[in-house]
């Protein structure tokens, strides 16, 4: 089996050009990686979700240990075969979700007991149990265990946080089994101090992890605090390891990070977007269930190639928004998928041609020029 690793193909002043390889394929960088957080991307089949161009998709651990159950998951032949996504799956730890989630949550230095939102009952969650769980999902990019920082929060609370997710960072090295072709990410944190965030920096680089992961951002700092801390703690992170900025974002943000250094990215934005009737278009986002669509033959992205805006005008979209047809969320989750797919796309094409700056100033100025006219009724 192909071993787990990272070449750095070039770069672009900060922005980088690289390429991941796991067991179960390769992945190009900058990358964006849907999210299928109960072992399904809502509203696609996995062949839909490889046909927009991922190269990879998230699974979330939180919402797998208590539904179907990791045991169970595991018996089924792992992950890949329950879900019928052959391609590499990393999994989060289950950290962020347990907060924001779970009710009657209790940290302690040991981990995180508990009670599921689905039922009540009460879970524990360790760096070891994590560890264990993510093992059973059969995970490509196992991410360690760790406490996501409130924002805001003061400089005492950030740096006792970093401390303890940097305490089980070590511990879910530890705990962790190496399995060929997949790989064990670290995660910074330190929230917006940049003392904080080289500290982290230095004890995950001496724990050595494949890859390190930027955490406890886009959690209601903004997109300019975002940037300035990216902008300190990228260059933190070992050049010659993958850079994941974990829960980003819109399309903007995303250009800014790879213009940072960032090399992946997940987010929900594409797929619950899709659900509630909001596309992402070269041309900013579209909300298909305004009346302004309801006569429109045009497709959503005259510059997208889907099958969304290949074969479906916006009057259709816009019906089955209205009616509540399932269809329509399908579609629309299709093109916001490709869309992201595209926008990756264009940034590695970018920096392999040292043009990561112009490729910014180019996305910006199409976004700002807003959606097409209005067509006459
Ligand atoms: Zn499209």
């Amino acid at each position: 089996m192909t071993a787990f690793g990272f070449e750095l193909l070039g770069k672009d002043g900060e922005a980088r050009r690289g390429r991941l390889t796991t067991g179960r394929g390769t992945i190009e960088t900058p990358a964006f990686m849907p999210v299928g957080t109960a072992a399904t991307v809502k509203a696609m089949t996995p062949g839909a979700v490889r046909e927009t161009g991922a190269g990879i998709i998230l699974a979330n651990t939180y919402h797998l240990m208590l539904r179907p159950g990791a045991e169970r998951v595991e018996r089924l032949g792992g992950l890949h075969d329950f879900m019928n996504w052959p391609g590499p799956i990393l999994t989060d730890s289950g950290g962020y979700q347990v907060m924001s989630l779970s009710g009657l949550t209790h940290v302690t230095e040991e981990g995180v007991s508990f009670r599921s939102h689905l039922d009540g009952s009460r879970h524990m969650l360790s760096p070891e149990r994590s560890m264990e769980i993510q093992g059973m999902l059969g995970a490509d990019i196992t991410m360690a265990f760790d406490e996501c920082t409130p924002f805001p929060a003061t400089r005492d609370a950030a740096a006792a946080s970093m401390e303890l997710s940097m305490a089980w960072a070590e511990r879910s090295k530890a705990a962790f089994k190496a399995r060929a072709g997949c790989g064990l990410f670290g995660i910074n944190q330190g929230g917006v101090y940049e003392d904080l965030r080289r500290q982290s920096a230095e004890k995950l680089t001496g724990i050595d992890f494949d890859g390190y992961a930027i955490g406890g951002l886009a959690v209601g700092e903004g997109q300019e605090t975002m940037f300035q801390v990216l902008d300190f703690t990228a260059p933190l992170l070992p050049h010659d390891a993958p850079r994941y900025l974990m829960g980003v974002g819109k399309p903007e943000d995303i250009v800014g990070a790879v213009l940072r250094g960032v090399d992946m990215f997940d987010c929900v934005l594409p797929t619950r977007s899709g659900r509630t009737g909001q596309a992402f278009t070269r041309r900013g986002q579209v909300n298909i269930r305004n009346a302004r669509h309801k006569d429109d033959p045009r497709p959503l992205d005259e510059d997208c190639s889907c099958p969304t805006c290949r074969n479906y005008s916006r009057a259709y979209l816009h019906h089955l928004a209205r009616a509540k047809e399932i269809l329509g969320l399908t579609l629309l989750t299709w093109h916001n998928l490709h869309y992201y797919q595209d926008l990756t796309a264009g940034l590695r094409k970018a920096v392999e041609a040292g043009g990561a700056r112009d490729f910014a100033r180019d996305f910006a100025h199409e976004q700002a020029e807003g959606d097409m006219e209005e067509i006459e009724a």
